[in-house]
């Protein structure tokens, strides 16, 4: 291929945005270059962030987990930085201007978010949020699950006004933890039994969802997926990769389990260059992802 995309580096990191003044002089120093800018159209980008709108907000550095892969949403890993909190009156700043701009939902992460000082603050923050921002039209957050063993945390998060959660868990092997590549934890039983099958029952109709890091066991990550399509929700799984400078050779894996759960549970590709109602990107649009 003679040309690539390039992928524009970010000009200051959004989540950042959380700890410095946020105000309207500082919007213009605010990019959210998630996307290739060369296909987005120059109008789009005068009136939308580009993007899909998403927003995510990292509450807290701290995590209850020691995960090897951490990406910690571009920082260092929880366990080895001060711990370092969101304001909420912060927050409902990012919140406003985001609002203004074109963003369609939030997401809360961390850290995890299960940690976070001012929870249960923000579990009735988002209910007058949402009536404030009504342009935010979902509201998430992701977690490994453990703090909501807790169960004063358990309800504050069952009767929040959330519409999703996504919950990581690798592992459901009998003894293991939820997270084999943190060397603290709970069980993944533990946690499916415990944390996410309640969460279920009053959740009705809102969005669970589990994400799978894919680490190199097969049959571990099919058991997972196994388990959340016997509870009737989604699972994603994560690739990992080479974030933190560490090179992880998992690809012919990968692809392999791709096929397999596909094959067991007939599944079909759901994107493609060309398909019906996709925008038709450049033929040589992931040339510049060595590895896609
Ligand atoms: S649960 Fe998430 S934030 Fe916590 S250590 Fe693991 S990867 Fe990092």
């Amino acid at each position: 291929m003679s040309e690539s995309i390039e992928i524009a580096s970010l000009q200051r990191e959004p989540v950042e945005g959380i700890r410095i003044s946020v105000n309207d002089d500082a919007w213009p120093s605010l990019r959210f270059n998630n996307i290739a800018p060369n296909v987005t159209s120059a109008e789009e980008r005068d009136e939308f962030i580009p993007g899909r709108g998403d927003l995510r907000i990292s509450l807290t550095s701290a995590c209850n987990l020691r995960c090897s892969y951490c990406h910690n949403e571009g920082q260092q890993a929880p366990w080895l930085q001060a711990k370092t909190s969101a304001m909420l009156g912060n927050i409902e700043k990012l919140l406003e201007i985001a609002g203004r701009h074109g963003v369609k939902s939030v997401k809360f992460s961390g850290g995890d978010p299960g940690v976070y000082p001012g929870f249960f603050m923000l579990m009735d923050a988002i209910a007058l949020w949402r009536e404030r921002y009504p342009g935010i039209r979902k509201w998430g957050i992701c977690t490994n699950g453990g703090p909501f063993l807790a169960p004063k945390k358990f309800e504050a998060l069952a009767a929040s006004r959330l519409d999703n959660i996504s919950i990581g868990i690798d592992s459901v092997e009998p003894g293991e933890p939820s997270k084999p590549s943190s060397p603290v934890g709970v069980s993944g039983k533990t946690l499916v039994d415990e944390f996410v099958v309640p969460l279920l029952r009053q959740w009705n109709g809102r969005s669970i969802k589990f994400d799978s890091v894919f680490t190199g066991d097969k049959q571990r990550v099919l058991n997972v997926i196994r388990a959340a399509r016997s509870l009737g929700i989604n699972v994603s799984v994560l690739e990992i990769n080479g974030v933190m400078g560490t090179v992880h050779a998992k690809r012919s894996k990968f692809l392999e389990l791709i096929t397999e759960t596909a094959q067991e549970y007939r599944l079909q590709p759901r994107l493609s260059l060309s398909g019906p109602g996709l925008r038709k990107l450049p033929q040589d649009a992931f040339a510049g992802f060595p590895d896609r």
